[in-house]
């Protein structure tokens, strides 16, 4: 039999089924729920209901963003001649906290991972392409994941981007491999910047 109400049993599954909350975390999350003021548990609510409903890629450089444009792009204040590519949105907001980067991004969404079936045209590689066609680039920097299929998405895109008259380089690697940008530290990753080597 179970041990909660239905309504509690549905929220704790629901908990549950995040990443990093296991069975227990997610009753104390629960419980924790219906003690607050319900202002409190239902403003939770309503932010989940609109990073689900507002919430969508840019569609210059697929950050997330509400609209069309995120707030970079829509910036006047960037360096347009630098682009920084990273994997993930939470990549560009580690970046973007270190405060060592001016520049425009562009998010893969991804990394190339030929084992779990993840290819090139998975991500948002042909866009980028275009982008570096159609603007005046003169630097990308590559800030994939110092992992095996973070590097290998990185030479991929360089090889990829060889065409054009641009300096491309890459984080320096103050950031242990195998080490993931959403956990480096904001020192860390602006030393990555500031000491960054050409590909
Ligand atoms: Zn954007």
């Amino acid at each position: 039999m179970d041990k909660h109400a239905g309504a509690v049993s549905e929220l704790v599954d629901q908990l549950g089924r995040l990443p990093g909350i296991g069975r227990k975390s997610a009753e104390r999350l629960a419980f924790h729920l219906l003690r607050i003021p319900e202002g409190e548990a239902l403003a939770l609510a309503e932010a989940i209901r609109r990073i689900r409903n507002d919430v969508r890629y840019c569609s210059v450089c697929f950050n997330l963003c509400e609209g069309d444009l995120c707030s970079i792009c829509r910036s006047d204040n960037r360096d347009s001649t630098r682009l920084c590519i990273v994997e993930q949105p939470r990549d560009l907001m580690s970046l973007e906290q270190s405060q060592a980067f001016q520049g425009l991004y562009h998010v893969l969404l991804g990394r190339i991972a030929p084992l779990e079936g993840i290819g090139p045209d998975q991500l948002t590689i042909d866009a980028l392409v275009d982008r570096v066609r159609e603007g005046n680039f003169s630097e990308v920097i590559m800030a994939t994941n110092p992992t095996v299929e973070g590097d290998g998405t990185s030479l991929y895109i360089s090889n990829l981007l060889s065409e054009f008259p641009i300096q491309i380089t890459r984080l320096a690697r103050g950031i242990t491999a195998g080490s993931i940008l959403e956990y480096a530290n904001r020192e860390m990753i602006a030393d990555a910047i500031t000491g960054r080597q050409k590909l």
